[in-house]
């Protein structure tokens, strides 16, 4: 029933077990289960009581107003988000505490505090107001990790700007096809960015996207300093510097007070069709849910010098580089580059060298860094660290020994993070103090959090068995509905099974209740943590004027997690040669981003089709994942599939 990436028979007799040290659970924020009981026998009283501890302009009056699909938390409530991430900490000792501490590809290194935190974001909102941004108006974000994104995103929440980030990795018509979504005012860029130590093209990529966004009206440029100012190209009356306009900007900005509801920002996200899913999260309760979960699962203290290692482009960054961690008042270290440079020690070198205690990452940096062996973690010392974080995709087990051994020491406790872009916040994950962890298990729900697994009719699967993984509460950081589409939320998340979240991913439980995902159950691939549908990478390679048809599937693979495999039908005529395969490689590249880019391409004279014309990608998946073939019954002709296997086959060979 569900389509398995992993093998989940091996993993459910993973029989080792790691129960948290007496010391961890002497020190740890959360010690005991009772936070379970609390939170099932009252989920309001629960998460009201973590909103007291935030500024609040006007309390809220309700806790919760729940019309299924529809949630409202923290109804009536004003706040702004930035006076909980920034200004709340400048009345207490951390005004001079590092806020972030920023390291480029090529080594230089900022640090702000709290206070030179504020003064940014304040001078950023008054450029943006200037701009002629208002409350509710969208700003893109288009920018390398450097200081300027987070003061950026900060200076949005600041006015009330719902921002909407666009990864730079993105190509120019991803990044134009999110402008034009969230029709955003303004675009926030930088000259470029720096990747092992190549040039990200950002202006180049943003000027081409703009001259296809009626919507933007000004363009704010970061001087990243990867080119000489004077060669990049301004445009008269559109494009602007940014250290230009804080020159002028006052210090000062007065905090505008939203509404809890009010959309904090909108994120897109693959979906099963081309068109991306413009996620809206709104403000408190995502605040709230993020601060709780940040502080409980990574076991956050006032010392920690703590390190998320995605891009704020993707949630994870947005969650636990942004505002969780600001909430909570963590020092966090932002690096801007690739793991492997200038050598495969990167990483460890920026352990030892600020002291990181909680790493948080992904599966794919473990494998890739496994497979390089144990010798560059161990010629640095990275004793600092004390706990250890993993999220995107399903960890195998080995992996994540390697990851407690080999990182760890063996002594920092490993949390398995479960959630979504959707989701906002983690959902299933150990608490490091209380839950004995498995590898490779994201182990339990967060308190307060009903999660099950379910069969075909939405009926509760007994422990021990497999299906959806969906969700059955509210939760205060989910999002809220998809920008500009309620109807495309209703039908994506509520309606396979009435009444519950479906999640997309499958999932099995052990006997004990531990949670075991399996990855996606749609079309959606999972390539390095993040998701990419078939159908944007297909649209792209039918782009190609000398492709006819195209049908893509992840294979299963070492170090990404999902690869990109493509069977494609060239246009009559058209030789499938080598340089071709080069081309449309390229192609998607531009067209979507080097994420997007197919590993494999093969050429295939038909594609296997239901009768109503649908490309069973199963077997697709099976191919090119050398199993045997599945049902063939439903294909309008079963000969077509055997002869795309021998020709792919041939190719591989
Ligand atoms: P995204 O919204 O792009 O962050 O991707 C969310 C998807 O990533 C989920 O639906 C899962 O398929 C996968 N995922 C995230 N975290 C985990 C995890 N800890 N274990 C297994 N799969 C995960």
């Amino acid at each position: 029933m569900v389509a398995m990436q992993t093998p989940i028979e091996a993993l459910l007799e993973e029989g080792r077990k790691f129960a948290p040290g007496e010391a961890f659970i002497q020190q740890a924020n959360v010690k005991d289960h009772s936070i379970y009981e609390k939170a099932k026998q009252d989920l309001e009283g629960f998460w009201a009581e973590q909103a007291e501890q935030f500024v609040w302009f006007k309390k809220w009056d309700e806790v919760l107003k729940w019309e299924c699909p529809w949630a409202q938390w923290f109804v009536g409530g004003e706040l702004n988000i930035t006076v909980n991430c920034i200004d709340r900490h400048l009345k207490t000792w951390r005004r001079n505490k590092a806020a972030f501490i920023w390291e480029g590809e090529p080594g230089e290194e900022r640090v702000l505090t709290y206070a030179d935190l504020h003064r940014e974001v304040c001078k950023f909102a008054n450029v943006l107001k200037r701009l002629g941004v208002m409350k509710g108006d969208r700003v893109a974000l288009y920018l390398p990790m450097i200081p300027e994104l987070p003061i950026a995103m900060l200076a949005c929440a600041r006015i009330g700007a719902p921002h909407t980030i666009v990864f730079g990795g993105f190509s120019a018509e991803s990044l134009r096809d999110r402008i034009n979504d969230a029709q955003a005012k303004v675009l926030v860029t930088a000259d470029g960015g720096w990747r092992r130590g190549n040039i990200v093209p950002l202006k180049r990529n943003a000027d081409e996207a703009v001259s296809q966004c009626p919507s933007i009206e000004q363009v704010v440029v970061v001087h990243r300093g990867v080119m000489d100012a004077t060669h990049v190209p301004l445009h008269e009356g559109r494009d602007h510097w940014w250290h230009r306009l804080m020159e002028e900007a006052p210090l000062h900005c007065e905090p505008e007070p939203v509404d809890s509801e009010h959309p904090l920002y909108i994120l897109y996200t693959s979906g099963t069709t081309a068109k991306p899913k413009g996620v809206v999260h709104t403000t408190a309760g995502y605040m709230v849910g993020c601060a709780a979960t940040h502080r409980w699962i990574f076991d956050l203290k006032e010392e920690d010098v703590y390190w998320c290692t995605a891009d704020i482009g993707w949630v994870t960054g947005h969650s636990y580089i942004v505002y969780g961690p600001l909430a909570n008042g963590t020092t966090g270290v932002m690096y801007e580059g690739s793991p492997d440079y200038p050598a495969w020690d990167r990483w460890w070198s920026i352990i030892e060298k600020y002291g990181v205690t909680v790493l948080y990452t992904t599966p794919t940096a473990i494998r890739a860094f496994m497979r390089q062996g144990e010798g560059h973690p161990r010629r640095h010392d990275l004793s600092s660290l004390r706990l250890l974080g993993t999220v995107g995709e399903p960890i195998n087990p080995e992996a994540w020994m390697w990851y407690r051994e080999h990182i760890g020491g063996a002594r920092c406790p490993v949390v398995d993070t479960w959630w979504q872009t959707e989701t906002g916040m983690i959902l299933i994950s150990p608490l490091p103090g209380v839950t004995t962890t498995k590898p490779g298990s994201a182990t339990t729900p967060f308190p307060g959090v009903e999660a099950d697994v379910v069969d075909e009719q939405g009926r509760s699967v007994p422990l021990g068995g497999g299906g959806y993984l969906v969700l059955k509460k509210p939760w205060p950081a989910m999002l809220r509905t998809l920008y500009g589409d309620p109807d495309r939320y209703v039908q994506i998340y509520w309606s396979r099974f009435p009444g519950m979240y479906f999640t997309g991913d499958g999932c099995k439980r052990d006997k004990e209740g531990y949670f075991w995902l399996l990855g996606r159950v749609d079309d959606v691939m999972n390539v390095s943590g993040h998701r990419i549908s078939t159908m944007e990478v297909e649209s792209a390679l039918v782009y190609h004027p000398d492709v006819a048809e195209a049908a893509v599937t992840g294979k299963a693979h070492d170090v990404k997690g999902q690869a990109i495999t493509a069977f494609v039908t060239l246009k009559a005529g058209v030789q499938g040669t080598q340089e071709k395969v080069d081309e449309l490689k390229k192609h998607v590249a531009t067209k979507i981003g080097p994420l997007a880019r197919p590993d494999d391409i093969f050429f295939t004279a038909e594609l296997p089709k239901t009768r109503s014309g649908k490309i069973m990608r199963r077997l697709l998946r099976d191919i090119a994942e050398g199993r045997a073939l599945g049902d063939t019954t439903t294909l309008a002709d079963p000969t077509a599939v055997q002869h795309l296997r021998e020709m792919y086959e041939e190719q591989e060979a």
